[in-house]
């Protein structure tokens, strides 16, 4: 069986098509497809009609940014109920947020010396919602940055020109939004932080602490040893593992939609309850 579990689409800041995206996971034989876009639902419904037609399973779900220990922490909604309200009133603040940061965001930029950045980007966000991402593909069509990591580096982070700290809601109240839609809350790339081994493991065990269902120990990125230690983890704090490939749809991507390693015989997969 070919599972993944995290992927995005235009609704946040994928390139494809909800539509096209499963058309995608259909080519390359995945059985089982989430759709987890930031902070949002929208694409859920079309994605779930073409998946009915082609005949994969699809999961509805959602990666909602969260703040942990200061820092902004993802986690999955994986089989949510998209009606359910609670969690959909908190989707609704991380949108506003959203909003709000993308015009400090050009305003930063502005004094940096990008003219026009907010027009610029909307122009690049089709959806409505801006990510960050919209910003660096801005600055990158503008010739002010070469690639996605130096203009992340350079203006999007910290107290660089286009940095804003996160504002989102805490972990333990993300899980409960989770919960309340009837889903399993999943820590997402638990190595992809910019916090040392050892905090990541601390962060695991205040999310598991709090009710947090799992861990994604496979991701598009990951390699032997990281999956080795995350599955360890997982296992020694009681979590269910979770394996997705963050497909974004980026030309220059190299991860693919379903193309993931095994999971690990030890783990509990976080799919064997659906
Ligand atoms: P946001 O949720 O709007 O703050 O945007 C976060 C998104 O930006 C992540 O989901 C990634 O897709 C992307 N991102 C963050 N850091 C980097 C980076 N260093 N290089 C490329 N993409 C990044
Ligand atoms: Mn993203
Ligand atoms: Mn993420
Ligand atoms: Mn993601």
């Amino acid at each position: 069986m070919k599972i993944d579990l995290h992927n995005h689409s235009y609704y946040s800041d994928g390139v494809l098509s909800p539509v096209e995206l499963i058309r995608l996971a259909k080519e390359q034989r995945c059985d089982v497809f989430a759709l987890t876009d930031h902070d949002t639902t929208d694409g859920l419904t079309e994605a779930k009609v073409e998946a009915n037609k082609l005949g994969i399973k699809f999961i509805p779900g959602v990666e909602v940014s969260a703040m942990w220990s200061n820092m902004t922490i993802h986690i999955l909604g994986l089989n949510i109920d998209i009606e359910n309200e609670a969690l959909q009133a908190g989707l609704k603040q991380h949108q506003e947020f959203r909003a709000i940061r993308a015009l400090k965001m050009a305003r930063g930029l502005g004094g940096a010396g990008v003219v026009g950045a907010m027009e610029k980007t909307q122009a690049v966000a089709k959806q409505g919602m801006i990510t960050r991402t919209h910003f660096a593909q801005m600055l990158i069509q503008e010739g002010v940055c070469k690639d996605m990591k130096s203009v992340f580096k350079r203006f999007l982070t910290g107290k660089k020109p286009g940095g804003v700290g996160g504002q989102w809601a805490q972990f333990d109240e993300v899980i409960e939004w989770i919960h309340v839609a009837g889903g399993k809350a999943v820590l997402a790339h638990p190595l992809r932080y910019r916090m040392t081994n050892t905090k990541v493991k601390r962060m695991m065990s205040d999310l598991a602490a709090s009710g947090c269902d799992g861990v994604e120990v496979v991701t598009g990125s990951s390699n032997t040893d990281e999956i080795a230690l995350i599955s360890q983890w997982a296992i020694e704090l009681d979590l269910l593992a979770s394996s997705g490939s963050d497909y974004h749809g980026w030309p220059n991507q190299r991860v693919r939609i379903g193309r993931l390693q095994d999971m690990p015989n030890s783990n509990k997969a976080v799919w064997n309850y659906w």
